[in-house]
């Protein structure tokens, strides 16, 4: 095990290469052509075989044959942000920016995979997934890790792994926990309608600003009195629209927001709940629209892997740099892989000082530790294939 540790020590000159590459020449989701081509031409030269556009631009190496098979999974799109850092490897893309980490996760697994292609696999496979448009989904809601699912990217592989690195958690920290990890999110559209007329005389018309607010009054009650208050669930109104003049009450109100849960459950309750807020409308005349866009579920890590994965981060790191938890209202759609198979997903901690945030135009990371998310990786995957017990 100390070996692969400084076989990744060894190659963290070119992991930071890699990532810093993939950080000048960031791309968008489903338009990863340039990235995929890049990472194809790498895994070829480390005798890897590789499989292209699965999943649009995503892409697939492999390395053995059979099973058990274990899949390692890094995303590889970028954000529409405009990057303001000085440094000499900032994006010379306008507009565009790694600004979440997904180019260190690329070249952690590409690390992961040069190290592991000089190994004799007892027995078994890895499949080294790199998975386009994490950051949303296409105009028919198909995401990245849909798209790859879909082109049967899974088919015999038992199970995944997935890693992000973390701006805000000390650097070279490692942290994970069993159950829930990410949470299910869902897009909501809504429309409410009244009838418009002039703002002194309300009596003439049916205000739907007035009846959203009751609606919005509601659906905060959703919350604290139809949800259990052992089970986080969110509901946030991000836009509210409505009215053109202060004395004329318009004819409708548009509100959208998203709806974010842990427990199946809890999920299909917001959503009939939701409505029924809205159908509030009704009983003050007026009408309503509401559609929801459903989004990823949330990751339940496999309490198994995870014991694997602490087990192999013991063997690399000092105790204190072992945290549990990681859990957050988040989404991410590793989730839509774990929720087919087995799976885990953890933080690496990649804090600066002073520490930057994801999806801020200054987001940076500290590229000095990607190698231990490299010695995890492929730690947890030798371990993987030589247990005796199966999942
Ligand atoms: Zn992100
Ligand atoms: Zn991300």
């Amino acid at each position: 095990m100390v070996s692969i540790l400084e076989q990744s020590k060894e190659l963290s000159s070119s992991i930071i290469g890699w990532r810093r590459h993939f950080h000048q020449y960031p791309e968008l989701g489903f338009n990863e052509y340039k990235t995929a081509e890049y990472i194809s031409s790498l895994l070829e030269e480390f005798g890897v075989e590789v499989q292209r556009n699965i999943g649009r631009t995503g892409l697939v190496g492999i390395l053995g044959e059979g099973n058990p098979c274990i899949a390692l999974r890094a995303d590889m799109d970028a954000l529409p942000i405009h990057d303001i850092k000085t440094v000499e490897y900032a994006s010379k893309v306008p507009g565009v920016m790694h600004a979440c980490g997904h180019d260190a996760h690329m070249a952690m697994l590409l690390g992961v995979a040069k190290l592991l292609a000089g190994v004799n696999l007892s027995e078994g496979s890895i499949k080294f997934i790199f998975q386009p448009f994490e950051e949303g989904q296409d105009k028919d809601g198909v995401g990245g890790a849909d798209a790859m699912l879909k082109d049967g990217v899974l088919d015999g592989v038992d199970a995944i792994i997935g890693q992000h690195v973390n701006a805000e958690l000390e650097s070279g920290v490692f942290q994970i926990k069993s159950g829930y990890f990410s949470a299910a999110v869902d897009t909501f559209s809504g429309e409410i309608t009244g009838k418009g007329c002039h703002g002194a005389y309300p009596h003439l018309g049916i205000d739907p600003i007035f009846i959203s607010a009751q609606v919005i009054n509601a659906v905060q009650a959703v919350i604290s009195r139809r949800i259990d208050p052992l089970e986080p669930a969110v509901i946030s109104f991000g836009k509210i629209h409505g009215g053109t003049a202060a004395n004329i009450i318009p004819p409708k109100v548009e509100l959208d927001g998203t709806i974010r849960s842990l427990n199946p459950s809890v999920r299909s309750i917001l959503q009939k709940d939701l409505e029924r807020a809205f159908q509030l409308s009704r009983n003050f005349g007026g009408n309503y629209r509401l559609k929801i866009i459903k989004g990823y579920p949330s990751i339940n890590n496999h309490s198994e892997l995870v014991t694997l994965l602490r087990e192999v981060a013991i063997e690399i790191l000092p105790t204190e740099k072992i945290i549990e938890g990681g859990l957050g209202m988040g989404a991410e759609d590793f989730s839509v892989f774990s929720d087919s198979i087995p799976g885990a997903f953890y933080y690496l901690g990649v804090q600066l000082n002073p520490a930057t945030s994801h999806h801020a135009p200054d987001f940076d990371i500290d590229d000095s530790v990607l190698y231990i998310g490299t010695a995890i990786l492929a730690n947890a995957a030798v371990k993987f294939l030589s247990r005796e017990k199966k999942l």
